[in-house]
C-alpha cells in the first residue's frame, strides 16, 4: 500500500495492521542523497582503515544491543518467523566483526621489490556504491555491500525493498559512516543505479530487476555484482540415508522463509526405486518440523509469503503430480497471505515448478534412473546459483558435486544451514557475476590500483634488455 510519496508497510500476516510507514525517495531527491554521499566519501577514506573498522566494530555491537526490538519489527514487516529474524541480525552481526577481522589483509597494499623493480599493489575505493537489495533477508543481504563497501573506503547508498524497508532503516541509523537509505522501487533503484556519481553496482533481485540494473550500470559503463535468483537441485545419491536428522534439515532448507530464499532447496531428485520410503520419509520430517502460523507465535516455523501476489502464484504452482499438504497450520490462515506448504511427487517434468524458480512454499520430488540422467536433469536450465548433494560417503558426494553448473554446492545439506562466512557465494550460468562473503567478498569494494618502478630505469640505473621499446623482462 502507497500512499503519495509514502510506503505504508502492512503485516503480511495481518493484513489489517500497518507496521511502519517510510517516505518515499523521489529521483530528485536520490541525485542530492548520492551526491552527499560522494562529498561524504573522501573524508570517509581519509580517516584511515583502522577509525573506519573501530567504526564497523561498534555498530556491531549497536545491533548486537537492538536485536531483540530489531526481530520483531523484522518479522511484522516479513512474515519471517522471529526466530529466524533474530538469526538473520546474529548473522549480520558475525558478517560485520568477520569483515573488521579480515579487512587489513584483503586490502592492505602489496609490495614486490627486487631487482627487476619495485610494484606496489593498491587497494582503492571505487567511491559511491548504489545496493539495490530484496525483502526476504534484508539486514544481512544489504550488510553483505554495506560492510566491505565502508571498510573499504567506499560510501553507499542502499535501496531496500519496498517490501521490507523498516529493519534495514533502523540499522543503517546506527551507523556513524557514510551510509544512507533511498526508499521505493523500480524507479527510485533506476535513478540510484545509472547516477553519474555511482562508481559500483550491488544489487541482489530476481532475473527482471537484474537485467534491468545491469543494463543502465553497462550503459555508464559503471562495474556491477548481480546476485540472482536460482532453481536448486538437491540430490539424493543412492547410499543417502533418510534419517530424521537429515530430512528435518532437507524440509527446512526448502520451507525456512516460506521457501523464499534464493539458495533454498527448490527441486528433490531420488533414485526412482527409493521414491515412496522417501516420500514416507519426508512427509514424517515435516509433521515433526513444520508448523505454519504467526511468525510471532512460540513453536511457529514457517510464516506467510510476502504478499497477495505470491500467495496467488504460490497457489497455481499445484498443478500436476501428487500434491501431500505439510505439517499442521496453528493460528487463523485467513489473517494473512498464508500457503500450506506442499511436497508435489512427480508433477510434470516440464511444469512451471520443476523449470523454474517457485519463490514459495511447494517443492517437487522427481524419481531418476541413474547419475548421468539426475545431472542431465539437474543441469538443464539457465540458473546456476547452488545445488546439493546427499550420500552417505564424503568422497562419492564431493566427486559428483564438482559435475553440478553451480556456484555454491552443499553437501549432506542445503540453504543457510550450510553457508559459510568463509566461502564465497555466487552464481553461475543467469544466476548472476560478482561473489559475496569470504575475502572475494571484499575485493568487490575495491579496485587494484598499481605503481611500478622498472629497476631499469632508476636514475643511475644502468639500462640493460633491448633498448627503449623493449618488452618488460619479468
Ligand atoms: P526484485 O528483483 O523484484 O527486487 C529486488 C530489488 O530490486 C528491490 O529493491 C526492487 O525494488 C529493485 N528493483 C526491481 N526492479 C528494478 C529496476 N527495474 N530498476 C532498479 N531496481 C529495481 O526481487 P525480490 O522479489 O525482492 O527478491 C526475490 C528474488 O531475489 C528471487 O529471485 C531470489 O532468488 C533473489 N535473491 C537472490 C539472492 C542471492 O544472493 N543470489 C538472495 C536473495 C534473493
Amino acid at each position: 500500500m502507497s500512499g503519495a510519496g509514502t510506503i505504508a508497510r502492512e503485516n503480511p500476516a495481518r493484513t489489517d495492521e500497518i507496521v511502519g510507514v517510510v517516505r518515499e525517495t523521489a529521483p530528485e531527491a536520490v541525485d542530492l542523497i548520492v551526491r552527499e554521499a560522494d562529498a561524504d566519501q573522501r573524508g570517509w577514506a581519509a580517516r584511515g582503515l583502522p577509525d573506519r573498522l573501530a567504526a564497523l566494530a561498534r555498530v556491531a555491537a549497536a545491533i548486537e544491543d537492538a536485536t531483540p526490538g530489531l526481530a520483531t519489527l523484522l518479522a511484522r514487516e516479513s512474515g519471517k518467523v522471529v526466530g529466524d529474524c533474530r538469526g538473520e541480525l546474529g548473522f549480520a552481526v558475525r558478517y560485520l566483526r568477520w569483515v573488521v577481522e579480515h579487512a587489513p589483509s584483503a586490502y592492505a597494499d602489496r609490495v614486490l621489490d627486487d631487482d627487476l623493480g619495485r610494484i606496489v599493489e593498491q587497494r582503492k575505493p571505487y567511491g559511491v556504491v548504489a545496493a539495490v537489495t530484496p525483502w526476504n533477508a534484508p539486514v544481512i543481504l544489504a550488510m553483505l555491500k554495506i560492510a566491505p563497501a565502508l571498510a573499504a573506503g567506499n560510501a553507499i547508498v542502499v535501496k531496500p525493498s519496498p517490501l521490507a524497508p523498516l529493519t534495514i532503516s533502523r540499522v543503517v541509523d546506527l551507523f556513524d559512516a557514510p551510509v544512507r537509505v533511498v526508499h521505493g522501487g523500480a524507479e527510485t533503484g533506476a535513478a540510484l543505479v545509472g547516477h553519474e556519481l555511482v562508481r559500483k553496482v550491488a544489487f541482489t533481485g530476481g532475473a527482471a530487476g537484474g537485467r534491468a540494473v545491469a543494463t543502465l550500470a553497462g550503459d555508464r559503463l559503471t562495474p556491477s555484482v548481480l546476485e540472482l535468483g536460482g532453481n536448486d537441485p538437491a540430490v539424493f545419491l543412492d547410499d543417502a540415508p533418510f534419517t530424521d536428522d537429515a530430512m528435518d534439515r532437507l524440509v527446512m532448507a526448502t520451507f525456512a522463509t516460506s521457501g523464499q530464499v534464493c539458495m533454498a532447496a527448490k527441486r528433490l531428485y531420488v533414485p526412482s526405486s527409493r521414491l515412496s520410503a522417501f516420500v514416507g520419509a519426508y512427509l514424517a520430517a515435516a509433521d515433526r518440523v513444520l508448523v505454519t502460523g504467526d511468525p510471532l507465535a512460540d513453536g511457529v516455523t514457517m510464516g506467510p509469503v510476502i504478499s497477495g501476489a505470491a500467495q496467488r502464484a504460490a497457489l497455481a504452482l499445484r498443478d500436476s503430480g501428487t500434491v501431500h499438504d505439510l505439517g499442521r497450520f496453528d493460528g487463523d490462515p485467513a489473517s494473512g497471505y498464508f500457503v500450506r506448504p506442499a511436497l508435489v511427487v512427480e508433477p510434470d517434468p516440464g511444469s512451471p515448478l520443476v523449470v523454474a524458480e517457485q519463490f514459495a512454499p511447494v517443492v517437487p520430488v522427481l524419481g531418476y534412473a541413474d547419475e548421468e540422467s539426475v545431472l542431465a536433469a539437474a543441469n538443464a536450465g539457465e540458473l546456476g546459483l547452488g545445488a546439493s548433494v546427499w550420500s552417505a560417503d564424503e568422497e562419492r558426494a564431493f566427486a559428483f558435486a564438482r559435475r553440478f553448473e553451480a556456484g555454491f554446492t552443499f553437501v549432506n545439506t542445503h540453504n543457510r544451514t550450510g553457508m559459510s562466512l568463509r566461502a564465497p557465494f555466487g552464481g553461475v550460468k543467469r544466476s548472476g557475476w560478482g561473489r559475496e562473503y569470504a575475502h572475494e567478498g571484499l575485493a568487490e569494494y575495491v579496485q587494484t590500483c598499481v605503481i611500478h618502478a622498472p629497476a631499469a630505469f632508476r636514475p643511475g640505473a644502468a639500462v640493460t634488455g633491448g633498448g627503449p621499446s623493449a618488452y618488460p623482462a619479468g
